[in-house]
């Protein structure tokens, strides 16, 4: 306990070997998969181990999201020794051993390198970031490349043993995040270590060891050099993994969360009561909601909640500076803000679309006169726009709720309801003054759909 506040120096790594007895980890835990990977290698005369969130969840008594298996066989040899097996990865070779939707990852021990012979197999950018890190060795080796001592654990196929490499159980039972080695190295090599270590916190609800944490709020900029499309992955298991508010906060507090979303966090307030933030706290504890109930979920609808009161701004400012009708400064901002995001984080086209029509469905919304209102029940989007709608109205209160109760009563009506409901709008619309539509000077014209 004396090391609390210490990181854990790699030459203090020191091996425990937990035999099976002194531990509460039995094959009933692992599944059928995990364990007939581990057989066939350790059959054919390799090292096999499940490694990883296996092992430290199955400690923890929790039920681990996937298997990870480390083993001496190279990547190559693995693939001989089963035919449903795929390599993957350019950074990190790996070999993939498919059941049907079930995958089984298992990678090859991790060597050092600083073995120039070795150099063709591994890279480092000037700030010390690994770019490749293929380069095998012993199990030992692998387990200083580990992030965390928690996730160091390695349980023996050969006589069902667990070795720990760098106190991890006691971290464990500590409840402690710690990173092995010097933290602002393990840092720099991979800036996605400062989000894990987040994120680990959040899910085991441990706490970030002090000198792992420390250098944290300083690196955060490192995310930049990140690839965005292994931002969109992460920023997913961060926000849509059950513990999406939690992690939310936890990364602002670190100031994490601009690195991932500049747009969003240039709406913050020192209170945490703006309309984005509001928003936040809506869309991320009704996800987390819906994922402790087994509901569907989608990023697009995540991003377009998040996003939805920075567009807004955005097109209400353009508005102001440009003279665009509202429809075209909105459409322009849209595509800036999204063109912005991508650049951190990678929306897949496929959800940047939805966001968009997610976005448009809010103004149509508004126009439920003659056989409009019943047009839009139709649309595949129609659901999440009025999610998103409801959320507003909880937000901003005043006609947006007004608005949403309507499609809320709307939905539940019957044919003839419904039919009632639009009549009532009609009528009011057409009580009022015709407007005339003024129509504003262009000066700006929306550009096409660059990132749909
Ligand atoms: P979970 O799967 O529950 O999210 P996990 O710990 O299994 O957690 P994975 O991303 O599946 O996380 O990675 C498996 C293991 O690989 C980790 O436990 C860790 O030992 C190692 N690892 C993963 N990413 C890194 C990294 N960026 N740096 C160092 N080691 C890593
Ligand atoms: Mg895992």
């Amino acid at each position: 306990m004396n090391r609390d506040n210490k990181s854990r120096a790699i030459e203090d790594l020191k091996l425990e070997v937990i035999p099976r007895k002194a531990h509460g980890i039995s094959r009933k835990g692992i599944s059928e998969n995990a364990l007939k990977v581990l057989y066939r290698l350790h059959k054919a005369g390799y090292e096999a181990y499940l490694v990883g969130g296996g092992v430290r969840d199955l400690l923890l008594g929790r039920d681990p999201k996937d298997f990870d298996i480390a083993t001496n066989a190279t990547p190559d040899e693995v693939r001989k020794l089963f035919r449903n097996c795929r390599l993957v990865g350019r950074r990190f070779r790996l070999a993939h051993i498919l059941f049907g939707r079930d995958v089984i990852e298992v990678a090859t021990f991790r060597g050092h390198h600083t073995d120039p012979k070795k150099s063709k197999h591994t890279a480092r950018s000037e700030d010390g970031m690994l770019l490749r890190d293929n380069v095998y060795g012993s199990i030992d080796e692998d387990a200083q490349r580990r992030d965390f001592t928690v996730n160091a654990l390695y349980y023996n196929i050969a006589d069902f043993s667990i070795r720990d490499y760098a106190g991890g159980v006691d971290d464990l039972n500590n409840r402690i995040i710690r990173l092995i080695g010097d933290p602002e190295t393990r840092y720099r090599e991979d800036p996605v270590r400062m989000l894990r270590a987040v994120r680990f916190a959040v899910k085991l609800d441990m706490t970030i060891n002090p000198a792992t944490a420390a250098p944290i709020e300083t690196l955060a900029p490192l995310l930049q050099e990140i690839p965005s499309a292994r931002m969109f992955e992460e920023s997913l298991k961060l926000l849509q993994a059950g513990q999406g508010l939690a992690t939310y906060k936890m990364l602002r507090e670190y100031h994490l969360f601009e690195q991932l979303f500049p747009a969003v966090a240039a709406h913050f307030t020192e209170e945490h009561t703006s309309q984005t933030e509001q928003m936040l706290e809506q869309v991320l504890s009704s996800t987390d909601k819906r994922i402790a109930n087994s509901q569907r979920i989608n990023p697009a609808f995540l991003f377009a909640a998040m996003l939805w009161y920075p567009v807004v701004t955005r097109a209400e400012e353009m508005t102001f500076e440009s003279g665009l009708s509202y429809y075209d400064a909105f459409m322009v901002a849209a595509n800036d803000i999204l063109d912005e995001q991508v650049k951190t984080v990678a929306i897949p086209r496929r959800f940047t679309a939805m966001v968009r029509e997610i976005w448009q469905l809010q103004m149509r919304m508004t126009r439920r006169t003659g056989a409009r209102a019943f047009k839009l029940l139709d649309e595949s989007k129609f659901r999440a726009a009025f999610d998103l709608l409801e959320m507003r109205g909880a937000v901003e209160g005043g006609d947006t709720e007004v608005l949403g109760a309507w499609w809320r009563d709307f939905q539940r009506a019957d044919q003839g309801g419904r039919q009632k409901m639009v009549r009532a709008i009609n009528k009011v619309s057409n009580t009022r003054k015709p407007r005339r539509r003024k129509q504003a000077p262009r000066r700006r014209k929306p550009q096409s759909n660059s990132s749909s």
